[in-house]
């Protein structure tokens, strides 16, 4: 495949496998993508799994990333996880504003903003993941919410911040449902977003940043999703769960 951007493929556990679990899927993936050099690849354990996944994949070319981290420093806010703690794991990435996040938890765009520039802060780059409801794409409101969750959610990044951020394009109604955007949506929202990046930093900013397609990626749409001239990696829910189906869309992909 011949992009400026090397693709980044992260599986997201979101909440699922306990320890013994993550270990297993975790040892297998090592061994199916041992040789893959081509695709940054990305596991996104819960947060119980991030110390035991962290030392199996020590000598690996698997990375660790997290699926949420706290705006705030170490303090009083029970229940929360510092910046500072996932660096102790070796965690590179953060997801940060996953739909889930957004619909179950409220989180804004001004609070996905502060996690974002929290995760700078410790040297971590988040995944900060924007898309539409069905009902804003029916209603003809694509562009305007991801604009809007582009400015919002980014706000306040350095231009250097910015090339070291991957976005994650979800459409929400993509996600968990079985149903992927067509290739033509996908490649339309992944160019709008890039537009809105050149406006908001600029040009060299657009290219440099790599936009992840999440919602329905399996083996079977891998290929033709990664292969779109603006779709730079994938953000996997269901399909990382397994050995077999993380381990064919890394291999579809290249
Ligand atoms: C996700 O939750 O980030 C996701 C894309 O899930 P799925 O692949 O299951 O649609």
């Amino acid at each position: 495949m011949n992009k400026d951007r090397k693709l980044i493929i992260a599986g997201n556990w979101k909440m699922n496998k306990t320890v013994a679990e993550a270990l297993d899927l975790v040892n297998g993936l090592k061994r199916e993508l041992l040789s893959v050099k081509e695709v940054d690849l990305v596991v996104c354990p819960p947060f119980t799994a991030l110390s035991e996944v962290s030392k199996a994949i020590l000598d690996s070319n698997l990375r660790l990333g997290a699926q949420d981290m706290s705006e705030h420093p170490p303090g009083a806010y029970t229940g929360e996880i510092a910046a500072v703690m996932l660096k102790e794991f070796s965690v590179r990435y953060v997801i940060v504003g996953h739909s889930e996040r957004r619909q179950y938890h409220a989180e804004t765009d001004a609070v996905i903003a502060a996690k974002a520039a929290a995760a700078h802060g410790a040297a971590l780059k988040p995944i900060v993941c924007i898309g539409e409801t069905l009902k804003e794409r029916e209603t003809g409101r694509t562009e305007l919410v991801l604009e809007t969750q582009v400015k919002g959610s980014l706000a306040g990044l350095s231009k250097s911040q910015m090339e070291e951020t991957v976005l994650a394009y979800e459409p929400v109604w993509a996600i968990g449902t079985g149903r992927t955007a067509t290739a033509d949506q996908a490649q339309a929202a992944h160019a709008f977003i890039r537009r809105v990046l050149a406006g908001v930093f600029d040009d060299t900013v657009a290219r440099r940043v790599r936009i992840q397609y999440g919602g329905s990626v399996k083996p079977a749409n891998a290929r033709e999703l990664m292969s779109l001239p603006d779709v730079d990696g994938a953000l996997v829910g269901g399909a990382s769960l397994e050995i077999r189906s993380f381990t064919d869309i890394v291999k579809n992909s290249i």
